[in-house]
């Protein structure tokens, strides 16, 4: 009895396995496709000074405009994207097109692009930048490379011969999600960035006073001894504005000053903001 239900069992596993992987095999040959007519584009975020608000520059970050699904976050396709290979094309895809939406934007606007695990170890990943940079005739100096720490646990001395080249052109490079990772300090004394970006986790709502507060402090402490900005990710109350901006935390970026954006909601935010002596201060409520 108890052997026959085992086997039932096992049946009913392999046909719920074999359910799964058609059903990823799919979502595979939809993204694929989908990368091919250009599905993946390019969302922006604001990034703004404090405490004054005023307009530095987008993250791009990724989004599917799926035939029938609507718009997809990256939750959603990345990771199927890093385990399929696919991810390279997408990303240099996107940063191509990203590059060419900022080149029309304000020159003093930044422009921040994500970089996967995967890229931080194709050994051609700064000409591939270079070559982007050169086609669409966007300035170094105003691209940011964002990374995780999981891109460098896997090969440390790879990610540091990328990271300089990538410097040595004038590009930045922002370590993302600050706090969340497993050695956090290691990777900041063995490699070379320009800034922190604070995890939304500690940011989220920072009680005046909290264990939570005094991590964020002591990390906008720590980026300035080390001669880096930091940027708070996730900024969704007013309340912790003034409170960062006097911790000296440099630029914040969160849903209060803005959500992502497809590029013609931030075309208008571009034309529409008040441009007072040439700073384009976000009031707090963007369209979308
Ligand atoms: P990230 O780079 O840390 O990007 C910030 C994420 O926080 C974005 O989620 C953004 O929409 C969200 N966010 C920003 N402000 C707030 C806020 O005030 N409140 C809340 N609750 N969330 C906020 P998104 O767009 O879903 O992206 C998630 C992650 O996916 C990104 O985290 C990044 O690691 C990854 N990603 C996005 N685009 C790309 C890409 O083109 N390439 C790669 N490799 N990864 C990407
Ligand atoms: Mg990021
Ligand atoms: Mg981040
Ligand atoms: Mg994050």
């Amino acid at each position: 009895q108890g052997k026959r239900d085992g086997r039932g069992t096992f049946r009913f596993f392999q046909l719920e396995m074999g359910q799964a992987l058609k059903v990823r095999a799919l979502r595979e040959q939809e993204l694929r496709a989908g990368i091919l007519r250009g599905e993946i584009e390019p969302f922006y975020q604001p990034v703004v000074a404090l405490p004054g608000r005023e307009l530095i520059g987008f993250e791009v970050l990724a989004r599917w405009r799926h035939p029938d699904q609507g718009l997809l976050g990256p939750g959603e396709f990345i990771q199927l994207a890093e385990e399929t290979g696919m991810i390279a094309d997408l990303s240099w895809s996107l940063m191509r097109q990203a590059c060419n939406d900022a080149r029309l934007w304000p020159a003093h606007l930044q422009l921040a692009v994500n970089i996967s695990p995967l890229q931080l170890q194709d050994r051609q990943m700064p000409e591939r930048v270079l070559a982007i940079l050169t086609e669409t005739g966007f300035a170094p100096s105003r691209l940011e490379i964002e990374i995780t720490e999981t891109a460098l646990v896997q090969d440390l001395e790879a990610a540091r011969i990328a990271l300089r080249s990538l410097q040595n052109i004038g590009v930045r490079i922002a370590l993302d999600d600050f706090g969340t990772g497993y050695s956090s300090l290691y990777h900041l004394r063995e490699l070379k960035f320009d800034k922190l970006k604070i995890d939304r986790s500690y940011v989220a709502s920072i009680p005046l006073g909290s264990e939570r507060a005094k991590l964020v402090d002591a990390i906008i402490a720590l980026g300035s001894s080390l001669g880096l900005v930091t940027t708070a990710e996730g900024i969704e109350s007013a309340s912790s504005v003034e409170w960062l901006a006097e911790q000296g935390c440099t630029y914040g970026q969160g849903f209060l000053f803005g959500r992502p954006m497809d590029k013609p909601a931030t075309d208008l935010l571009l034309n529409e903001w008040s441009d007072v002596a040439g700073k384009l201060v976000l009031s707090g409520s963007t369209p979308q």
